[in-house]
């Protein structure tokens, strides 16, 4: 069985999008953290928001990021949701965490996907 990471990777895709060495479709952006499109969408909307703090996962956020930083994180989410108009229409937050999950970048990132119906949270036992 994989393990999670325990030490962050500082080349990983969203730190060198964070350091603006390879480009992202930008939507939002405040101290704390940015959202952009993502590259592969799986809805018609589909946002990936991501602290700008170096966390690997969820857990590592949760464990490491101040309080400030995690309520302002999540209002942020709340706020692109509302910016890209699918607050009333509804929409999913995913986060991905470790292998079994198979969270691909090991930067925390939420996803948000809307625009249309989504169908059920999870096709059972999927690989
Ligand atoms: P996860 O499997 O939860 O780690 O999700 C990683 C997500 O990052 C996937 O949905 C990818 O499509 C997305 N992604 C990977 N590289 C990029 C990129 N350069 N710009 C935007 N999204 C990306």
């Amino acid at each position: 069985m994989q393990k999670i990471l325990n030490n962050y990777d500082k080349e990983n895709i969203f730190a060198k999008i964070l350091r603006s060495e390879i480009p992202c479709s930008k939507v939002y952006e405040d101290k704390y953290a940015l959202a952009f499109n993502d590259i592969n969408p799986q809805s018609e909307i589909h946002i990936l928001v991501i602290p700008k703090g170096e966390y690997i996962s969820f857990n590592d956020f949760s464990d490491k990021a101040s309080s400030e930083e995690i309520n302002s994180f999540f209002k942020t989410v709340r706020k692109v949701a509302k910016q890209v108009g699918i607050d009333t229409s509804g929409y999913r937050i995913i986060s991905n965490h470790g292998p079994d999950s198979h969270q691909e970048v090991p930067h925390f990132h939420v996803h948000i996907l809307g625009g249309n119906p989504l169908g059920t949270l999870l096709v059972k036992g999927g690989k």
